[in-house]
């Protein structure tokens, strides 16, 4: 192993192979800690060429490699698995701004560039680059694509793999695959930057992606609502959309048990209602017209919902801070739940008009099975995507109750399989969900899979244990 490691500090300098316990810890645990892995080391190159280099020394000495951004993977895809013998590489370094074609809406960066860096260069131009999750300060754009990222902007403008037009990436042979087009229009064969999208570094190491850019929203209109139920929240979204129609920019729905964690666990939480509900939505409208009425029409949609008893309570973000407060109480909900404790997570999208059965379907028979447990539902429901997260009330019984996970698994997901819904709906395969996909995908559709897996790394050195 010491021949590779001087291969690799060779090609990136010293500083950047990372090979002692401390340098390597935080890169083999995962946002999670669910996952605990032991790589050989960890390499930080700094440009294409060197991550072709890298690629090359880990093939010719049989090293696999994780590839790595913000290492907030919630399935355990960004860290190596327990050989010793996997090199990560990550694109930390490699966090530039190439260009902004602020006229053609397109900006070109960096793997490593932070989420949040590439809002602000966006930003910058008074443009938007909407992909938006509460990880945006640590994932990397390299991370979002390779794990088709969602977030609470899907509604309007699609998921990472509607954002992008153009890929750069090294091919588990060392070459370099140079797809940085920005082009709207370009039917010159198989979309090969799709490959890569959700590939969850299977395939190659993405080093660089043309991103589209929208106009800046320029007003907004924020309401926090109390609904009775999961239907009348659907209701609620299907007259939001019709009013509102490409103004919806987001609508999400938490269920009570998310929201009584939020409250309990995040210091400057504060509920916007004076009373309690089974659940809640946040809707979001936008429009790049300063001058736009949403506000108005908002009130006006809430108005019609409160006569028709679809909402009990709403309040209307009043300034900026209200809007940006009432979308932390909304982001918080992860972070929440991960100080109350481990709980067994489901990231599951559905048609949306089969949600309130889901939820139903699925308690009575978690509660059939399980007795008593606590349920914490929320998520973008506008575009079908829940967040159903499972624990026992009682901080004692939980272990017992974490090991029963693959029943849970089980019943959730033949549920989920049932209502013609998926079993990750954004967060990926990684290592949690590799072995359960078989279940739910046709045997034509793994072997599809597997065929290009084995076209583009027959030697399986990308990201083994990973997605297959
Ligand atoms: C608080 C919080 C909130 C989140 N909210 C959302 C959400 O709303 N929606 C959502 O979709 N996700 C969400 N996530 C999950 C996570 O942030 C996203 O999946 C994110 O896109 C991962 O980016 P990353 O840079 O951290 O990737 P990593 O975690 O480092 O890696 C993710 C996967 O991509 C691969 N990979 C990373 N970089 C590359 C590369 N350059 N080339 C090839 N493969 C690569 C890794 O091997 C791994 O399989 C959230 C996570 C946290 C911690």
């Amino acid at each position: 192993m010491d021949a590779v490691l001087e291969r690799l500090r060779a090609i990136v300098g010293d500083a950047h192979v990372l090979v002692s316990v401390e340098d390597r810890a935080s890169y083999q645990r995962d946002w999670r800690g669910r996952y605990q892995g032991d790589a050989l080391c960890v390499v930080r190159p700094g440009s294409v060429e060197e991550v072709s280099a890298v690629v090359c020394a880990c093939a010719e000495h049989g090293c696999p490699i994780v590839p790595q951004g913000g290492n907030t993977s919630h399935v355990g895809g960004s860290v190596p698995l327990g050989t010793g013998r996997e090199v990560i590489v990550s694109t930390s370094r490699m966090n530039r701004i190439l260009a902004v074609d602020a006229p053609n809406n397109t900006i070109t960066v960096q793997a490593g560039c932070t989420l949040a860096a590439v809002q602000e260069a966006a930003q910058a131009v008074e443009r938007l680059f909407p992909l938006s999750l509460a990880s945006e300060g640590s994932c990397q754009i390299g991370g979002n694509l390779a794990s088709n990222a969602g977030g609470v902007h899907v509604l309007r403008y699609g998921n990472m793999r509607d954002l992008v037009l153009g890929i750069e990436a090294v091919l588990p042979d060392g070459r370099i695959w140079n797809g940085l087009r920005g082009l709207r229009k370009d039917n010159t064969g198989y979309d090969l930057k799709h490959l890569f999208v959700g590939s969850e570094g299977t395939l190659g190491i993405i080093t660089a992606a043309v991103l589209k850019l929208f106009p800046q929203p320029r007003s907004r209109a924020v309401a926090w609502v109390a609904v009775p139920d999961a239907q009348t929240a659907l209701d609620l979204l299907g007259l939001v959309a019709s009013r509102a129609a490409e103004h919806l920019s987001a609508f999400e729905i938490i269920d009570a048990s998310a929201f009584e964690l939020i409250l309990k666990h995040i210091p400057q939480a504060k509920s916007p209602l004076s009373s309690v509900s089974p659940w809640y939505a946040l809707i979001e409208l936008a429009d790049s017209n300063a001058t736009s009425t949403l506000q108005v029409l908002l009130e006006d949609i809430l108005a019609t919902a409160l006569e028709k008893a679809w909402v009990t309570d709403a309040v209307l973000a009043a300034s900026q801070a209200q809007i940006e407060a009432l979308w932390a109480l909304r982001e918080s909900a992860a972070d929440a739940q991960k100080i109350e404790g481990i709980s067994i997570k489901h990231d599951i999208s559905l048609p949306v008009s089969r949600i309130p059965e889901f939820l139903q379907a699925a308690e009575q028979a978690l509660t059939e099975h399980f007795g008593k447990i606590r349920i914490v539902a929320f998520g973008h429901a506008g575009d079908g995507n829940l967040h159903y997260n499972l624990s026992r009330y009682e901080a004692e019984r939980n272990a017992e109750f974490i090991a029963r996970t693959p029943e849970a698994n089980r019943i959730v997901y033949d549920i989920v399989a049932s209502f013609g819904g998926s079993i990750s709906a954004e967060h990926g395969l990684g290592q949690l969900k590799r072995e359960e996909i078989c279940r739910y995908k046709s045997e034509v559709e793994l072997d599809i899979m597997r065929s290009i897996k084995r076209v583009l790394d027959p030697a399986g050195i990308m990201n083994p244990g990973k997605l297959l």
